[in-house]
């Protein structure tokens, strides 16, 4: 399954460093900790629930602009 490359959808950033500078980021989120992470984590890399990245896995460290914490 491929992964996704920056720019997928939504500001998405492989290294959630690289979107320190987006007005919606703030400090310690990242796709491991989004409500939309999903299962299957391997090598750093899994699911995205979310419809907009039905077709690639995101990587664990990775962020985009429609983050939500999970609770
Ligand atoms: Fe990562 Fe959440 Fe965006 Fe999916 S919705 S790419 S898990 S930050």
């Amino acid at each position: 399954e491929s992964r996704a490359e920056d720019g997928h959808a939504h500001d998405y950033v492989n290294d959630a460093a690289d979107a320190s500078d987006h007005a919606r980021f703030e400090e310690g989120q990242l796709c491991e900790n989004c409500v939309f992470w999903g299962e299957g984590v391997e090598n750093g890399w899994g699911r995205c629930t979310h419809p907009d990245f039905d077709d690639v896995l995101v990587r664990a460290e990775g962020w985009c602009s429609v983050y939500a914490p999970a609770s």
